[in-house]
């Protein structure tokens, strides 16, 4: 019986048969010639969808196992993080670079923390979401690390997750006022994350902890 494969980023579709793909596209931020490929690959190899996912990809579904490699080859990029136990998508908005009511650069934030963990090993998945202010069109308070900008800075909220038991996040930190430092507390979760015990997702943690003992680990002296 076939499974996914998870070194070529191939989930297993509903006929059993053939696989889906989705490459990396960091924020869902792409261009022409990136889209042009993308469809060139999808006609050659004859794709049954062209799917636009949650995760801000496209993904190519229906390949045929044997075409995997080449597609791959002919795509020229690397998978989106989409099963496994890692840092998966990091949903960003269009933030002051495109919203009229952004007032933070969540595009120059979420695009540095796709670069930094992006498909990190961690002990569970674990998503990020980056809004550029509280209307949160990156869905942050349904993430696990979750941050959205406000007039004096950013929000950083922890613990959130959709899913069967869905969870709104707790608020970890408010009105952190640089990019650089939002990225330094980022670290901090992520490196107490790493050497938490409890593999469960961070919103049981919290569940099981409490959200001040959680901030009181994450963050120290400066809690
Ligand atoms: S969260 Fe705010 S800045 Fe981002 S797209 Fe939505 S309204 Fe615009």
């Amino acid at each position: 019986m076939k499974k996914d494969i998870p070194e070529k980023g191939a989930i297993l579709q509903r006929d059993r048969e053939t696989y889906a793909i989705a490459p990396h596209i960091p924020g869902g931020i792409t261009d022409t010639a990136t889209l042009r490929k993308i469809c060139d690959v999808a006609d050659k190899y004859q794709v049954q969808a062209v799917k636009i996912t949650s995760a801000q990809r496209i993904a190519l579904v229906g390949i045929k196992e044997e075409d995997l490699d080449a597609v791959w080859a002919e795509l020229a990029t690397t998978p989106g993080a989409a099963i496994g136990l890692c840092v998966r998508s990091i949903k960003i908005c269009p933030g002051t670079s495109y919203c009229k009511r952004g007032v933070q650069d969540s595009i120059s934030l979420g695009l540095k923390l796709d670069s930094i963990y992006h498909a990190m090993e961690l002990p569970n998945k674990l998503k990020m979401g980056v809004s550029g202010c509280l209307v949160s069109c990156a869905e942050s308070a349904l993430k696990d690390i979750g941050i959205m900008g406000t007039n004096k800075g950013w929000r950083i909220m922890v613990g959130g997750n959709a899913g069967a038991r869905p969870r709104i996040a707790d608020l970890l930190v408010d009105n952190v006022p640089t990019e650089e430092e939002v990225l330094e507390i980022v670290a901090k979760i992520i490196a107490w994350y790493k050497g938490s015990t409890n593999q469960n997702r961070i919103g049981r943690i919290i569940d099981e902890m409490g959200i001040d003992r959680v901030r009181q680990e994450v963050l120290g002296k400066d809690a």
